[in-house]
């Protein structure tokens, strides 16, 4: 019996429709963070850590894209979540952003777990755990905490070895930089 989901030839008893669905979001949470991506190799190439984020709305269009520039504008907020969700809430001419999906390379640090909070936003996808500050879930996980007053799913680990290598790789540079 041949399954191909690229044309849709399925076999219902084998693959149901809620499982064709998550497939297509899955290729779908792809695509956005691949596009990330892009912006956290441009943020490494300028100096600052590489991260990338976008954010797209309830029709699935993109309205926000950043990368991080703490280094370039030595601002301690510049990270990529907070200059897209400042660009996304312009954009929508609210900050409640309940419909939009955040996508961000590596796991929220602290300030931007909150101000995803703050923002209300539907939906966070992320690549990469972050072992030392992701406050999604590996070191805190500030939306299920008390202080959190959104709930939000939290999808990780969308093309987590890029997202990865990008960081080590600009990490082992720059040692080898600073030697
Ligand atoms: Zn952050």
């Amino acid at each position: 019996m041949v399954i191909k989901i690229s044309n849709i030839l399925l076999s219902e008893k084998i693959i149901d429709k809620k499982i064709l669905m998550e497939y297509e979001e899955y290729l779908i949470h792809r695509q956005w963070m691949s596009h990330a991506l892009q912006l956290a190799q441009s943020a490494g190439e300028h100096g600052d850590v590489p991260v990338g984020a976008v954010i797209i709305n309830s029709n699935g269009e993109l309205i926000a894209e950043a990368e991080n520039r703490k280094e370039r504008d030595q601002d301690p907020t510049a990270h990529a979540e907070i200059i897209a969700l400042r660009a996304a809430a312009k954009t929508l001419q609210t900050w409640r952003l309940n419909e939009c999906i955040l996508y961000v390379t590596l796991e929220p640090c602290p300030m931007c777990a909150g101000a995803i909070v703050h923002s209300r936003v539907g939906t966070v996808v992320y690549g990469v755990d972050d072992a030392k500050t992701g406050a999604l879930r590996t070191v805190l996980n500030i939306p299920d905490s008390a202080a959190s007053n959104h709930q939000l799913s939290v999808i990780g680990g969308i093309l987590e070895s890029d997202c990865r290598n990008v960081l080590q790789m600009w990490f082992t540079n720059r040692r080898h930089r600073t030697k």
